[in-house]
C-alpha cells in the first residue's frame, strides 16, 4: 500500500452525491479516484438518469429511453467511458447520411487523407441535396464560424443562431435542410430559438476543428450497461451506491451542508455534490439555504424541451445505412441497430428521433408510429406498417434544458467563487448538464460538470482537454 493510500485511509472524507445520471456517475468515479468515499444516491433502480435503459415489459428487451449519440469531440464522456472500461462498446461512424426522398441519399463523410477543416470538403461538394449556390452559402457560414473560433463566439452569446444564419445570408431552404437537422439533434431546438453560442460551438468544435470531432459514436449495448463498473469503483473506495433512495433535502446548519436527508435516513458528509436537474435541486433546498447561496437563485428560470424516441422492430432489414437524417421532415433522424436476438421476430431495430417534439405531446402510440412511418416511407420506399413487428414510442417531456438565447447567464458554477464568501455554501458543489459547462444539454456536458464538481470538491482530475484544433484551423483563425 502506498503512503498516499494509507494517508487517505486515515482521513478519508465522505462526499454525498445526489443523482446517478452521467453527471453524478462522473463525479462519483472521480471522487473515488481522488481518495474520497463517495455515496451516490439515486432514486431509480438503475444508473444513467436520462441516458439509461429500461426493461420493456411488452417485449422483454432492455431498451434505451432514446437513441443517444456521442461525437469524437466529446472528450469528457469518452474519458468516463474509458474509466468505466466501456470505450470499446462504442461503434464509430464517419459518415452522416442525408435522405433526399424516394430512396436517394447523400453522404457527408470524413475524407481519409484531408486535414481539418477540409475533411468534409469532397463529400460535401458531391451532395445533391443542395445547389451550387446553396453550397456556397453554407461554405460562407462555415468560413465565418471557422474564423471566429471560441473567442469570436463570445460576441454571439445571448443571440439566436437564426440571427447568425441571417447575417451570413443562408437561404430558407438551407436552414431547413442543413442547419436545422444538425442544430435540432445537438441542441434540441431549431436555429431560430437556439442560443447562437451553443450552435456555433457544435459546428466549430463538433465538425471543423479536428478530423475526428464529427465522428458519431453509438453504443452497441444498452446505455445502462455502460455504467456497470461504477459500483465497483465506488465500493472499492469505501463508498456506497444507494439505488432506490430518494433525497428529500440538503441538510444545512446555517453555514455548511452537513449531509443529505433521504427517505431511509440521513447520509452525513463533509461535502455534497448535487447532480440533479434544476427543478429537483429547488425541491431539495430550503429557503434558508437558497438565501445563503446565490447559485440557487434562478433554478425556476430553466425551461425544458421534449424529445420523442420511437423504437421500431422491423421484420426485414429496411435500413442500409447506420444513420439517416430526414431533412425537412417531422422525424429528424433514424438509427439502425443490427443483430436482433434469435427468435425475437425481428431482424433490425430502428430508433427514430424527433427533437423539440412539442407538437407530438399528447399523441397516442399508434399516431406517433404512423407519423414516423410516413417519414420513413418518404425516405425508404416500400416500407409499410406490415414491416413493423412492434413499435414503442418513448416521450421525454423534460429531455433537455432549453438552450434559448441568454441561457448561459443563469447556469451556475460548480463551486463558490474563491474569495466570494457571500456567494454561497463552500461545501456544496453543483453538477448536472444544466450547470455552467458552455455545452448544450448533452452527456458530454453532464460528464464535464461531474468532473468539474469532483475536482472542485476533492481535487485531482478536472475537466478533460478538448481535442486540439488542427494546424490549418489555427492558421485560419490567426489570419
Ligand atoms: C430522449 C433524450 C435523448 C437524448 N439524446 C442525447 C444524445 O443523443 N446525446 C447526448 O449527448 N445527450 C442526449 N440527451 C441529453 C442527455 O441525456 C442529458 O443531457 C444527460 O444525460 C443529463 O445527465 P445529468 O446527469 O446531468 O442529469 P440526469 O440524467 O437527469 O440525472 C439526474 C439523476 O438524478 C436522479 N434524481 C433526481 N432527483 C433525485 C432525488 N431527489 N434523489 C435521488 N436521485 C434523484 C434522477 O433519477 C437521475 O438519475 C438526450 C436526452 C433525452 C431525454
Amino acid at each position: 500500500m502506498s503512503a498516499g493510500v494509507q494517508a487517505n485511509a486515515v482521513v478519508q472524507r465522505t462526499v454525498a452525491i445526489v443523482g446517478g445520471g452521467v453527471a453524478g456517475i462522473a463525479a462519483a468515479v472521480r471522487a473515488a479516484d481522488a481518495g474520497w468515499r463517495p455515496v451516490l444516491i439515486e432514486t431509480r433502480t438503475k444508473l444513467g438518469g436520462r441516458a439509461t435503459s429500461f426493461d420493456d415489459v411488452r417485449t422483454g428487451i432492455e431498451l434505451d429511453n432514446c437513441q443517444h449519440v456521442v461525437m469524437g469531440c466529446c472528450a469528457n464522456i469518452l474519458e468516463l467511458y474509458e474509466r468505466l472500461g466501456v470505450l470499446g462498446e462504442i461503434d464509430w461512424h464517419e459518415t452522416l447520411w442525408f435522405a433526399r426522398g424516394n430512396g436517394a441519399t447523400d453522404a457527408l463523410s470524413i475524407a481519409p487523407l484531408l486535414p481539418a477543416p477540409l475533411h468534409y470538403g469532397p463529400s460535401f461538394a458531391r451532395m445533391r441535396l443542395f445547389s451550387l449556390g446553396e453550397k456556397l452559402a453554407i461554405s460562407r457560414a462555415f468560413l465565418a464560424i471557422l474564423r471566429m473560433g471560441p473567442r469570436g463566439r463570445v460576441c454571439w452569446q445571448g443571440r439566436a443562431f437564426g440571427e447568425f444564419l441571417a447575417e451570413t445570408r443562408q437561404p430558407a431552404r438551407v436552414v431547413e435542410l442543413f442547419w436545422d437537422p444538425v442544430v435540432l439533434s445537438a441542441c434540441n431546438l431549431p436555429s431560430a430559438r437556439c442560443e447562437a453560442a451553443h450552435a456555433l460551438k457544435v459546428f466549430d468544435e463538433g465538425m471543423l476543428a479536428h478530423r475526428f470531432a464529427g465522428a458519431v459514436g453509438v453504443s452497441r449495448v444498452p446505455l445502462a450497461r455502460l455504467y456497470d463498473a461504477a459500483e465497483e469503483i465506488i465500493v472499492r473506495a469505501g463508498g456506497e451506491l444507494r439505488l432506490r433512495t430518494s433525497a428529500k433535502a440538503l441538510a444545512f446548519d446555517g453555514a455548511r451542508i452537513t449531509g443529505v436527508v433521504c427517505d431511509d435516513g440521513v447520509v452525513g458528509a463533509q461535502a455534497v455534490i448535487s447532480a440533479v436537474p434544476p427543478d429537483r435541486l429547488a425541491k431539495l433546498s430550503s429557503g434558508t439555504l437558497r438565501a445563503h447561496d446565490k447559485r440557487l437563485a434562478r433554478l425556476e428560470e430553466f425551461a425544458f424541451s421534449p424529445i420523442l424516441g420511437v423504437h421500431l422492430a422491423m421484420k426485414r432489414r429496411v435500413m442500409k445505412t447506420a444513420n439517416l437524417a430526414l431533412p425537412g421532415r417531422a422525424t429528424h433522424w433514424l438509427f439502425a441497430h443490427e443483430g436482433a436476438p434469435a427468435g425475437s421476430g425481428f431482424v433490425q431495430r430502428i430508433e427514430a428521433v424527433v427533437s423539440a417534439a412539442d407538437g407530438w405531446i399528447g399523441l397516442g402510440e399508434d399516431e406517433s408510429t404512423a407519423r414516423v412511418l410516413a417519414d420513413m416511407a418518404w425516405a425508404i420506399p416500400g416500407v409499410t406498417r406490415d414491416d413493423i413487428a412492434w413499435s414503442r414510442p418513448v416521450l421525454e417531456k423534460r429531455a433537455t434544458f432549453a438552450s434559448t438565447p441568454g441561457i448561459d447567464a443563469i447556469r451556475p458554477r460548480a463551486r463558490v467563487e474563491a474569495g466570494d464568501l457571500k456567494g454561497g455554501v463552500a461545501n456544496l458543489f453543483l453538477a448536472g448538464e444544466w450547470t455552467d459547462t458552455g455545452w448544450p444539454s448533452t452527456m458530454e456536458g453532464a460528464a464535464r460538470s461531474g468532473f468539474a464538481a469532483a475536482a472542485a470538491c476533492c481535487g485531482g482530475g478536472g475537466v478533460a482537454a478538448d481535442l486540439p484544433a488542427a494546424g490549418l484551423v489555427r492558421l485560419a483563425r490567426s489570419l
